[in-house]
């Protein structure tokens, strides 16, 4: 996993790649796999770091989405249910059996939502995560021991799936290389070259590390920048109409104890009809998330007083133990990258526009990928391929993703346990850990990431910056903002170690790190 080593390989080359991929979130990753594991000559161009913008801010599930089964998006509920059931099976390590609990308050939600649960369960088909059931008020509070308890009638419990977003992402970065792709973060594409017929041919990129500037030529340009896509679509032609319009949702996440057990809570419908989660995910509580449509196109949103405070406040209405803004440990905002309605009026509510994806090629043959979500990322991925192929006359090649298996594959699992999420890499950190005894040391009293976890993020995650360590790799910046800042003087002196960076260098990520990780944090 040598950075520098791809980077060589592609400055000053003559070849023409059969895909280059610009983007690497949840979509960009899949269709480089796809497009490397079909055989073709593949490269992968991330402006930042892989996950950084919408893929590592996700409420963490994989699921067939409730809410659009009220919705009566039947098609929808059902391609993401399977795409679910393939994930598990291909990712064991990063995607878990989640148990969720509806409390019901008025007599008739809880054989409502056990109707409608049962149905998502047949949907499913032979992908079931586990069988929906109403539940007694005893055994929803046995479930959810700090579920509101006032007025409650019972509950209703359904299986879901839930993941690390991140950790997903470096892996499937790890899976490109092993299909014989080359996935490169921190390069940003600035310009697209055209031939002499008009046609898209190839990029311009530039190594935000480095600062070098660099061509390559390439057969299928797959433009998968999320809510950037509108970017690469001026330069293709400026005079395009908006197909992106970004949502932002929130969350905020708390200690466990605001559940008090390991079931996750679904509110199915909140006081202005939204649904709200609290699902508990290494050792925490992800409570979220709004949905508000923004003007900012931005790596790092942010998130508005109001989007905090209704969620405290929703929380507060069906938990015991009511969350404060002193109890918040990382508050963190995503942009979703709807597809807009074609009829584009700033006053619809976001919730209306389409969360399936949509393909667009233009006149000059740019392939666009937009909307989706990242439980569905492998049949994104799968159809964009399929159309590149068939729009640039490449030979057909059959997808071979649905049992693909994505790197960190292993069947067992030590429940949740953090360490779990390097499934058959620990063994290698253990042996790291092993080697020198300062690898083993704890990088913060209160948490259990070591030394060579930040060791094995620069060499075989390619991480390059102290946020891409302490945000993506070890995920201590999503648990405990503050704890991430304190030991980010550590992890700068362990990188600049990794390296060969100077003082200055690890003074600048510092200071970089800190600006960073106070939007984190609620005063
Ligand atoms: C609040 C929220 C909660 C969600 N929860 C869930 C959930 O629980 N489950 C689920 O399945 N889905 C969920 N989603 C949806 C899911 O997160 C997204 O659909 C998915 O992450 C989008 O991935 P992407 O690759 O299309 O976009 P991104 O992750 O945004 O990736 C696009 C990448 O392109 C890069 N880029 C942009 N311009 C350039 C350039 N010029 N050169 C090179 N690179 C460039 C960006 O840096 C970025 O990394 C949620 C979304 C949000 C916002």
């Amino acid at each position: 996993m040598d950075r520098e080593e791809f980077l060589k390989q592609l400055k000053g080359s003559e070849k023409t790649w059969d895909f280059i991929v610009i983007g690497g979130g949840a979509t960009g990753l899949g269709i480089a796999i796809d497009a490397a594991s079909r055989g073709f000559s593949t490269v992968l161009l991330e402006q930042s770091d892989f996950a950084k913008a919408t893929s590592c801010r996700s409420t963490k599930l994989v699921h067939g989405g409730v809410r659009y089964l009220q919705k009566g998006d039947i098609g929808l509920v059902i391609e993401a249910l399977h795409e679910r059931g393939y994930l598990r099976e291909n990712a064991p390590h990063l995607v878990s059996n989640q148990r969720f609990v509806i409390g019901s308050y008025l007599w008739w939600e809880k054989p409502f939502y056990t109707i409608g649960l049962t149905f998502y369960d047949l949907l499913s088909g032979t992908k079931r995560f586990g069988n929906s059931h109403p539940l007694s008020r005893k055994e929803t509070i046995k479930r959810i021991p700090q579920i509101e308890q006032k007025n409650l009638k019972g509950g209703v419990s359904y299986h879901d799936g839930q993941f690390d977003d991140s950790r997903l992402a470096v892996n499937l970065m790890q899976t490109i290389t092993e299909q014989g792709g080359i996935p490169l973060n921190h390069v940003k594409v600035t310009g697209l070259l055209k031939n002499d017929a008009g046609k898209v041919s190839g990029i311009i990129a530039n190594d935000t590390i480095s600062g070098d500037t660099f061509g390559l030529n390439g057969r299928c340009i797959i433009n998968a920048t999320g809510i950037f896509v509108d970017d690469i679509i001026r330069m293709d032609n400026p005079g395009q109409r908006p197909l992106v319009r970004p949502s932002q949702g929130v969350h905020l996440v708390v200690d466990k104890s605001f559940l008090g057990g390991s079931d996750a809570i679904m509110v199915p419908k909140t006081s202005d009809g939204r649904v709200m989660f609290g699902v508990p995910w290494h050792n925490r509580v992800i409570l979220g998330t709004t949905d508000i449509p923004v003007k900012e196109f931005v790596l790092e949103p942010r998130a508005r007083e109001e989007e905090i405070d209704f969620i405290l406040e929703t929380a507060g209405r069906y938990l015991a133990k009511k969350p404060a803004r002193k109890d918040v440990l990382c508050v963190f905002a995503g942009l979703r990258p709807l597809a807009a309605p074609k009829e584009n009026s700033d006053g619809a509510r976001t919730k209306e526009i389409s969360r399936s994806h949509k393909l667009m090629v233009s006149k000059t043959g740019l392939v666009t990928i937009t909307g989706g979500k990242w439980t569905t990322y492998r049949k994104m991925a799968e159809d964009t391929v399929n159309l590149a192929i068939k729009t640039m006359g490449l030979p057909f090649a059959k997808c071979h993703t649905s049992h693909l298996k994505i790197h960190g594959y292993s069947e067992t699992t030590n429940g949740n346990n953090w360490f779990s999420v390097y499934g058959s890499d620990q063994a290698e950190i253990i042996k790291l850990q092993k080697e020198e005894p300062e690898y083993a040391q704890k990088l913060h009293p209160d948490y259990d990431f070591s030394v060579a976890e930040v060791v094995w993020a620069v060499r075989e995650e390619m991480a390059r910056t102290v946020d891409d360590v302490l945000a993506r790799r070890v995920r201590l910046l999503y648990l405990d903002a503050r704890a991430s800042m304190a030991v980010a003087p550590m992890v700068a002196s362990i990188m600049a170690r990794e390296l060969k960076k100077d003082k200055a260098w690890e003074e600048a990520q510092l200071l970089e790190y800190s600006n960073l990780a106070g939007s984190y944090i609620l005063d």
